[in-house]
């Protein structure tokens, strides 16, 4: 049995910094890794695809180069073993980089293996045993696989299988109309495959307004992506080398066929396989680790960080995760998860930044709020880059005058939106926004103009 002053589950995005402090802290601590070192976001998620969307995009922009002006002879090729490769590359070295990290961290020791709770302060990873006070837990989640009908009989991908193509699919058909499900769509429907977008709600990232959801929707049909909607009874089937999917919808006909399968329709937390029961731990219905404000579970000396604990699914509210942990323990720096605020993005291109409350939320609280929107065909920017696709619009509480909220579907929407999501931190006021002298010319610049341009929600 080996005895540690922390132990650290799982190498994802809140696991190794979390360690580093720990260490730096004075502490001989043991970290534990099953399978790839910097988990999801490094190697199956955010950091591949986005590499993945920056092909699409060059892809994309090379078949419009006639739109700027620019001659280019000859048809656009995109070499799937290439693009893999690049991906491979990125992905790779930012894995590697964890490893070293972690393993030449002082008084560190890696274990390469399944951990899994004996009791409340004892986890065996193979046949050895290790002990400690003090565990952080850090497994994140993989796709859910729901059991459609006739699931069992035919291949299908999901984010982690998705990662190992290197050709073509000839139609790749998506089971989910979310994040994960949008992202590869456009991506591989630039790639040059044909994408259908099967999804069981009335429309597209159902959780987002419906002004969003149909935004979306335009710049992926305009791409020509299919996008079937109210997909309310799926069954698949193998049909010759492809598959068909059976789709319940009103609209079109009653089945899709295509050549690949790509789930994605959701997630589910790493905790099934954990032993969490003979740690004593309080899971939710899905499997999700309760925790408090501040991370920690049920069990005195357990905290459990990132995508497990269901606070959140994101990279970013990982690493606040352990911040929050880390501030807490370490620095006597009182921080919560109820300090944060929402925030993330969609990297279809033009790319959807979030931040705080949708339209729908503010008016399901019938809060008294003003709103400012803005088509991107309206922003000279926009027009400039040759991308007027998507809009802006901003949430604001009528009596104090505070932002709730906004959606910014655009060119640089991503970066645009912490423009909004900085002054919500600050608890500042729409008017502060509104006399900024913002630079000319930027997507951002018009931000203050908006601000005068509120009315009644
Ligand atoms: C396709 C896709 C795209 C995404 N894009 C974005 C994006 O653009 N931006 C963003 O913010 N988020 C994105 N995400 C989400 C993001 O990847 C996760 O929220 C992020 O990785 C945080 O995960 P985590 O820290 O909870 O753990 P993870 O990164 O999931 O890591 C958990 C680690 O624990 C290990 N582990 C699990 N169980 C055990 C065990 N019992 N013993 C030992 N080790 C174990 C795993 O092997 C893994 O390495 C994306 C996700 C997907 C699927």
């Amino acid at each position: 049995m080996q005895k540690f002053d922390a132990i650290v589950i799982g190498t994802g995005q809140a696991g190794p910094p979390l360690t580093a402090r720990l260490v730096e802290a004075g502490m001989k601590v043991a970290v534990i890794e099953r399978k790839f070192f910097g988990g999801t976001c490094v190697n199956t998620g955010c950091i591949p695809t986005k590499t993945l969307v920056a092909s699409a995009y060059a892809a994309h922009i090379a078949r419009r180069t006639g739109d700027f002006g620019l001659r280019l002879h000859g048809e656009i090729a995109v070499d799937m073993k290439a693009v893999k490769a690049r991906k491979d590359a990125i992905s790779g070295q930012s894995r590697m980089g964890v490893e070293r990290w972690m393993k030449g961290l002082k008084s560190c020791t890696v274990y390469l293996g399944h951990a899994r709770f004996l009791s409340p302060q004892e986890i065996a990873v193979g046949d050895q045993v290790l002990t400690s006070e003090r565990v952080f837990i850090n497994v994140g989640g993989r796709a859910s696989v729901q059991p459609f009908p006739g699931l069992k009989e035919v291949k299908y991908l999901t984010n982690s299988s998705m990662m190992e193509i290197d050709f073509l699919p000839e139609h790749l058909v998506i089971i989910g109309g979310s994040y994960v499900g949008l992202e590869f769509a456009q991506m591989y429907r630039r790639f040059g495959s044909a994408v259908t977008v099967i999804e069981m709600q009335s429309r597209l990232i159902a959780r987002e307004d419906e002004d969003v959801s149909d935004g979306v929707a335009e710049i992926l049909e305009q791409e020509g992506i299919e996008v079937r909607l109210n997909a309310k009874c799926l069954s698949v089937a193998r049909q010759g080398n492809g598959i068909s999917v059976a789709v319940d919808c009103a609209a079109g006909p009653p089945q899709v066929t295509g050549s690949h399968l790509l789930l994605a329709v959701g997630r589910r937390p790493n905790t099934d396989d954990l032993g969490v029961d003979k740690a004593g731990l309080a899971v939710d219905e899905r499997g999700y680790i309760r925790v408090d404000d501040q991370l920690r579970t049920n069990v005195p000396g357990i905290w459990a960080l990132g995508d497990c604990n269901g606070k959140g699914a994101f990279t970013h509210t990982s690493y606040n995760d352990f911040e929050i942990v880390a501030a807490n323990l370490l620095d006597n720096d009182r921080r919560s998860i109820t300090d944060r605020i929402s925030a993330y993005a969609l990297y279809i291109d033009p790319p959807l930044g979030r931040a705080g409350m949708t339209e729908r939320q503010v008016r399901e609280q019938n809060r008294p709020a003003l709103v400012a929107t803005r088509p991107m065909t309206r922003v000279g920017r926009a027009v400039e880059k040759g991308d007027t696709r998507g809009f802006m619009k901003v949430l604001v509480d009528a009596g104090d005058k505070h932002i709730l909220g906004a959606s910014i579907l655009d060119v640089g929407g991503d970066e645009v939106i912490h423009c909004i999501l900085d002054l919500m931190y600050a608890k500042a006021r729409y008017t502060v926004l509104q006399r900024a002298m913002h630079i000319h010319p930027t997507v951002s610049e018009l931000l203050p103009t908006m601000m005068g341009e509120l009315r009644p929600l």
